[in-house]
């Protein structure tokens, strides 16, 4: 394969941005390889930015994590109080609220939702 500026030189290997391949001459060293030009180097940085953060938001690899995501957690908490609200009132006075009981049952049920949408599609953030 040759250079795609030196059609003369052999390539080094191909810009880890545009896939072109760069001789030694064109051919700019980054973290993650190879790069042909610095726009391609901005790029390239850029991809792999958002390849480790893609990585902390499904919790791969070394980012891989027991914690379930934030929407889960917040609806479990929102949905714990106002349980705990509605069974607090009822014990106390025997009455049954029928309103904090329908916004528990409404938050449990975007709990369960969220739950399930988080582990379909692996959303560990
Ligand atoms: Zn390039
Ligand atoms: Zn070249």
């Amino acid at each position: 394969m040759q250079c795609f500026q030196h059609q003369a030189i052999n390539a080094v290997g191909l810009c880890k941005s545009c896939l072109k391949g760069v001789c030694q001459e064109c051919a700019t060293e980054v973290p993650t390889g190879l790069v042909c030009s610095s726009a391609c180097a901005d790029h390239a940085a850029e991809m792999q930015e958002m390849h480790v953060r893609g990585l902390k938001i499904y919790g791969i690899g070394q980012y891989h994590s027991k914690m379930p995501s934030t929407g889960v957690l917040v609806w479990f908490l929102l949905s714990m109080a106002m349980w705990v609200s509605f069974f607090h009132t009822y014990i106390q006075s025997d009455y049954v609220n029928v309103g904090s009981l329908t916004v528990a049952a409404i938050f449990t049920v975007i709990l369960l939702v969220a739950w399930f949408s988080a582990r379909r599609t692996g959303i560990k953030c």
